[in-house]
C-alpha cells in the first residue's frame, strides 16, 4: 500500500486537479440563456417543465441577460434580420462560453430555404453542440445539455488563451 506523505494522511483526504475540481463545478451550474424565436422554443418549456426538468442537471436558473450566462441555447428559425441580434448576445456573453444550437432551423435553415433566414447560426457564430430534429424533443435537447456537460467538464483551463481558439473566434470576425 502506498504511504501518503505526512501531514495528508487520514480520513477526508483526496486529491485531485484544479482542472478538475473547476470542471466539475462549472459542469453543474450552467446558467443557460434561451434565444427562442419560434416552435422548438415551445419544446424548451416542456424540457424545463416537472416532467423532464432541466434542473436535474444544475441549469435550472435560465439567464435572461448574456453578461450572466454560459451556455446559448439558440431554439427557432433565425431571420437574417436576427442575426446581428444574435451575435450581439454572443458578443456579450463572457468567457467561458459555449453555443446549443437546438433544431434544424438554428442548424441549417431547416425547411426556410428562402431568401430571408439563415442558413445556419454558425454562419456567424461558433456552435459547440448541434441537437437535430425539427423539433427535437425534450430529451434530445436534455441530450445536447449533457454534451456541453461534458465538453465543459473536460474543457482545459487554459483553451480560452490559446492561439487556436483566438484565431477560431478571428474566422468569424470575433474580438
Ligand atoms: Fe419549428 Fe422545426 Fe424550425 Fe424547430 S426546426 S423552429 S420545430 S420548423
Amino acid at each position: 500500500m502506498v504511504q501518503a506523505p505526512e501531514g495528508v494522511e487520514g480520513a477526508g483526504f483526496f486529491a485531485t486537479s484544479l482542472e478538475k475540481v473547476v470542471g466539475m463545478a462549472r459542469k453543474n451550474s450552467i446558467w443557460p440563456l434561451p434565444f427562442a424565436t419560434s416552435c422548438c422554443g415551445i419544446e424548451f418549456m416542456a424540457t424545463m417543465g416537472a416532467h423532464y426538468d432541466l434542473a436535474r442537471f444544475g441549469s435550472e436558473r435560465l439567464s435572461f441577460s448574456p453578461r450572466q450566462a454560459d451556455l446559448l441555447m439558440v431554439m427557432g428559425t433565425i431571420a437574417k434580420k436576427m442575426g446581428p441580434v444574435l451575435r450581439q448576445v454572443y458578443e456579450q456573453m463572457a468567457e467561458p462560453r459555449w453555443v446549443l444550437s437546438v433544431g434544424a432551423c438554428a442548424s441549417s435553415g431547416g425547411i426556410f430555404d428562402t431568401y430571408s433566414v439563415l442558413q445556419g447560426i454558425d454562419r456567424i457564430i461558433p456552435v459547440d453542440v448541434y441537437v437535430p430534429g425539427c423539433p427535437p424533443r425534450p430529451e434530445q435537447i436534455i441530450d445536447g445539455v449533457m454534451k456541453i456537460q461534458r465538453l465543459v467538464e473536460t474543457e482545459s483551463l487554459r483553451r480560452r488563451d490559446s492561439a487556436e481558439y483566438k484565431a477560431m473566434l478571428n474566422q468569424y470576425g470575433i474580438e
